[in-house]
């Protein structure tokens, strides 16, 4: 078989059809439509193989994931996810890993109505490029540089569950049986936060997703914004699988570590009771942590201010 037959067999057979697309998979390019009041987001990601996934993840994993990133940068900025492109290098051919994969990765775009509309297929390192275009309408989009003084600072969900995944995958955390397909769970098949980002729009006043960690997150939003930030450790939102391995771990992995792919964002206190509503409706825990103000991005826990080393930040250990 080769790329077209191998395109045609496993991408092709996807049941999102948008009517905006006036051309798919299988010309030079692909025709879209744009839309006539809105706007359009563009984002791209790259995940490589034994860098940004253990090599032996399983290909149906790798497909969502690689979607999964790209909605997460979607939701971010607030827009509805509409076309796709993939870029796909493999080692070899292999069709059992392919319709894995592409099951994933379809299985995905279908929950967000996603079509996929072109891509590339080519042999060498295993590599996957998936470019995302989304529309934003008149409610605008979010950005990371809207944040002000006085915004309460959110993040949903919980944080930390994928650097646990992680050690659990390689073998240097040992949790129950239960925790451990949880955490791995959360690491393989994060969920993202697309009806979220949505909801958030015109109400957030800035919004980012963890990607490298709540930390490095947060700094790139309060750097955008140009303001500072008083952060509470303790206010956390932890799951219980990490709550139970929190004596061994710490809460470093809840600070430094990304791929957690939530949300964290700003809202005007105005937009409060508006938090707590979508929270409730899209059923997904939206917690405090921290306000906007001040000249630097600081953290405290129990009171006392962390400080920052070369490292990240150190006296995790209470
Ligand atoms: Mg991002």
């Amino acid at each position: 078989l080769d790329e077209f037959d191998l395109i045609d067999r496993f991408f092709r057979r996807q049941r999102v059809q948008r009517e905006d697309v006036a051309l798919g998979i299988g010309d030079d390019a692909a025709v879209v439509r744009a839309p006539a009041d809105g706007r359009l987001v563009v984002t791209t990601d790259v995940l490589v193989g034994g860098v940004h996934f253990p090599a032996h993840t399983g290909p149906s994993d790798i497909g969502y994931k690689a979607l999964a990133v790209n909605l997460s940068d979607i939701a971010a900025m607030g827009a509805s996810p509409a076309w796709a492109t993939l870029g796909l290098t493999l080692p070899d051919p292999d069709e059992s890993w392919l319709e894995h994969f592409a099951s994933g990765f379809l299985a995905l775009a279908e929950r967000h109505c996603v079509q996929l509309v072109g891509g590339d297929l080519t042999g060498g390192p295993l590599c996957i490029a998936v470019q995302l275009t989304g529309i934003v309408g008149t409610s605008g989009y979010l950005s990371r540089g809207g944040a002000r003084d006085g915004d309460e600072i959110y993040v949903s969900g919980t944080v930390g569950d994928a650097a646990l995944g992680l050690q659990v995958v390689d073998g240097t955390l040992r949790v129950s049986e239960q925790d451990g397909a949880y955490l791995r769970g959360r690491l393989n098949r994060p969920v993202p936060r697309v009806e979220l980002g949505r909801a958030l729009a015109g109400r957030a006043s800035a919004a980012i997703d963890v990607s490298d960690g709540l930390v490095a997150d947060l700094g790139h939003l309060c750097n955008s914004s140009r303001v500072g930030a008083s952060l509470e450790v303790d206010a956390l939102p932890l799951s219980p699988a990490y709550r139970r391995a929190l004596p061994g771990v710490g809460w470093e992995a809840a600070l430094t570590f990304g791929d957690d792919y939530e949300l964290c964002f700003t809202v005007p206190l105005g937009y409060v009771d508006d938090v707590e509503r979508i929270s409730r409706e899209l059923d997904l825990p939206l917690t405090r942590i921290g306000r906007v103000g001040g000249d630097k991005v600081t953290w405290t826990m129990e009171g006392e201010p962390l400080s920052l080393s070369e490292h990240g930040y150190q006296h995790f250990r209470k």
